[in-house]
């Protein structure tokens, strides 16, 4: 089997997107593992003495060819899926996913690894990598590979509890999800609910084979009935639903997770304890960026004390209003979402759609090429590659010597076997290779409106203020792999950055979003060919922070439920909490400002703690945009288009990868530790504005 035979298995260039096909996929990967299996062999059996040429540069090469064809795999899967890929993608999951188990588990490897630690040759080695030897003997740890015999089994068995229990988590969250739905007859009972939204509640009691119209709790239905339905009886119903789910106070027993949490937080103690962790959180946090529970703690408990005040006149704005506006004499959770958006409208006068007019593709685009060439000092331009859509475009990025730095897909429109939302994915990995370097090549992918026909007249695509957000955060990830300087594989690009600072370079992105300078000059109105008007702009900025005090203050209830959680409390042990209800009310008395209803069952569906990677993990959110709000602030105090500035952040920052601590990246960037005052001014929560 070679390239001749599997565009697979072609690792000459980038790859052969107008040539794989899924027939292709299950001959390269079993090639590729067997390969990598291979070479993992002879390394691990290598009588030679353990170094890096020896070691970490073979294994890191046969990864490489896996993770290459797979992720094009992994790729097409989420861009262009089809049964037949989807079925080739799902039959080689499971093969990779224990390949890389093994490989984690693997002592005859870390004994390697450790000996290359600790010899003398490990001081020549330069500092990426010796990054990469210390994040493999902390992975090898934290997998378990030190423990006696015994407790590694009991460990793996630990593990692999905690993994089905995670899915079946999810499953309990998403088969609750759909058994639940609310059939309304008379669209009377709809009022107020946008046309979109109830046309598709039509459709779904259609496809039931049933008139009227179906309510579901999925985001696209739920979220849109919350803010607009004036039926306080049908809000009321749907937030009871939707608060419940997955729960004791659920409609099904079946799906009721409760006993799931206190399981998982059980395995997750025994966890750390086999580990020698005093609790679960320190284990979390080994490979991040915060240092101890404790400052998670102080930071979360901080930004609470500072953002109380600003929720408190949030609430007391949107309670007033809809009593004295709106009639509601005692309003209730279920009336709250309603209620802000009939606030935000009355107070900033304008419509997401008036805005969106504004904004033309071709004119965003070439606003956002222009930003990152002003300040990172490179050019962009359109270049060609083999793709997997006629919709998907290929660009190089070049130094100011014209030397190309590396290349990115921009795959930005919606379509039928197209994975939502928006992400950046890695292609291909900067490294050396002999005498040459690999350059990096990213993914980026979104899910906006496409270009209309109108008159027999093709029209530019245009995007919502939130979606040309989203296309520069996205483009801030894509420029942190493309941007790196670093050749050693494990941690050039962003790869090895600590999990709490990854968004830094997204998020700082945004900020641009929103200054006059930008925006100005990437706007034209679809007819009239004027730019944003100033005015509207002002509204804009000003409609930015409407409620950011609770929304932060619901952020930090969430991240202090999940701290305390996995620092406080262990099932069946004495300690001040008696289950895990407990410590999320306690979580709330300390912080909420709204008052909950009392068949609140929230933790139940809370995916992101209990099945995702977020557990001691959620305060990542809020801790990532201090750094970015406070290196933006960098740009705020020597102009937001300053190349000097930008030259430091792509040294310091981007260039570096994880080949060195965050924090270490950060400071020499901004000069000094991270502040919290830029993310308060940021978000409107100073005490002078
Ligand atoms: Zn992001």
């Amino acid at each position: 089997m070679n390239a001749a035979d599997n565009p697979l298995l072609d690792f000459a260039g980038l790859p052969r997107f107008d040539l794989i096909a899924p027939g292709h996929v299950t001959p390269a990967i079993e090639t590729l593992l067997a390969e990598a299996r291979a070479t993992v062999e002879r390394v691990a059996t290598s009588a030679a003495p353990p170094d890096w040429d020896g070691v970490a540069a073979p294994i890191a090469a046969a990864l490489d060819r896996l993770d290459r064809a797979w992720t094009a795999v992994r790729h097409m899967n989420a861009v262009v899926s089809s049964p037949a890929l989807r079925e080739a993608y799902n039959g080689n999951l499971p093969k990779v996913t224990a390949f890389y188990a093994d490989l984690g588990q693997d002592e005859r490897l870390y004994a390697k690894y450790k000996a290359i630690a600790a010899g003398a040759a490990f001081a020549s080695l330069d500092a990426a990598q010796r990054k990469v030897v210390d994040n493999e003997l902390r992975d090898f740890r934290l997998g378990g590979a030190e423990l006696p015999p015994d407790r590694k089994a009991r460990f793996k068995a630990v593990q692999e509890e905690l993994a089905s229990l995670s899915a079946k988590f999810d499953d309990n969250v998403l088969d609750a999800t759909n058994a639940w739905a609310h059939c309304v007859d008379d669209e009377a009972a709809l009022a107020g609910i946008p046309a979109d939204v109830i046309a598709q509640a039509r459709a779904d009691a259609e496809a039931d084979g049933r008139p009227g119209f179906k309510l579901s709790l999925r985001a696209p239905c739920y979220l849109p009935v919350m803010q607009y339905a004036d039926d306080r009886a049908l809000r009321a119903l749907m937030h009871r639903a939707y608060s419940t789910l997955a729960s004791d106070q659920g409609a099904d027993p079946a799906y009721d997770n409760t006993a799931m949490i206190e399981r998982i937080l059980a395995l997750r103690a025994e966890e750390a304890e086999l580990l020698g962790y005093a609790n679960f959180a320190e284990v979390s946090l080994v490979p991040k960026m915060a240092r101890s529970p404790s400052e998670v703690l102080s930071f979360v408990r901080d930004l609470a004390r500072r953002a109380r005040p600003f929720a408190e006149r949030d609430y007391a704005e949107v309670t007033a209003f809809a009593r004295d506006e709106l009639g509601i004499a005692d309003p209730q959770a279920w009336d709250l979402p309603y209620a802000s958006e009939k606030l935000r409208q009355r107070r900033y006068a304008f419509s997401d759609q008036e805005v969106k007019r504004y904004f033309r593709e071709d004119r965003v685009l070439a606003g956002l090429f222009r930003l990152v060439e002003t300040i990172y000092g490179v050019a962009i331009a359109g270049s060609q590659a083999p793709v997997w859509h006629p919709d998907v475009r290929f660009y190089d990025i070049r130094d100011r010597d014209g030397g190309l730095v590396g290349q990115f897909y921009l795959d930005l429109y919606a379509r039928e076997g197209k994975q939502s939302g928006a992400w950046m994915d890695d292609a291909v990995n900067r490294r050396r290779e002999g005498e040459r370097i690999r350059i990096p090549v990213a993914f980026l992918t979104c899910n906006f409106s496409p270009p209309t026909v109108a008159d027999g007249r093709r029209r530019p695509a245009l995007f919502t203020h939130r979606e040309v957000v989203t296309l520069f955060h996205e483009f801030g990830h894509g420029l942190h792999l493309l941007l790196t300087r670093v050749d050693v594989p494990g941690v050039s690009g962003i790869q090895g950055v600590e999990w709490d600072a990854v968004e830094l370079p997204s998020q700082i992105m945004e900020n641009w979003c929103w200054e006059w300078d930008v925006l100005q000059s990437m706007t034209a109105h679809v007819d009239t060919g004027e730019p944003l008007p100033r005015a509207l702009f002002d509204r804009m900025r000003a409609a930015k922070n409407f409620q950011s005090g609770l929304a932060t203050l619901r952020q930090i209830e969430f991240a202090l439920f999940d701290m305390l959680l996995h620092t406080e409390y262990v099932p069946g042990r004495p300690g001040p909490h008696p289950d895990a209800r407990a410590v999320l009310d306690a979580a709330r008395r300390e912080v909420a400002v709204v008052p909950r209803p009392a068949y609140d069952r929230f933790m139940h569906a809370f995916g992101h703690v209990f099945a995702g990677g977020y557990a001691a993990g959620y305060y990542s959110y809020k801790w990532a945009e201090v750094l970015s709000a406070d290196a933006y602030s960098l740009f705020e105090e020597v102009g937001v288009l300053s190349p000097a500035a930008g030259a430091r952040f792509r040294d310091e920052v981007l260039a570096r990868g994880g080949s060195r601590p965050a924090l270490d990246s950060f400071v020499a960037f901004r000069g000094r530790q991270p502040q919290i005052d830029a993310l308060l001014r940021h978000n409107g929560m100073t005490t002078s504005s």
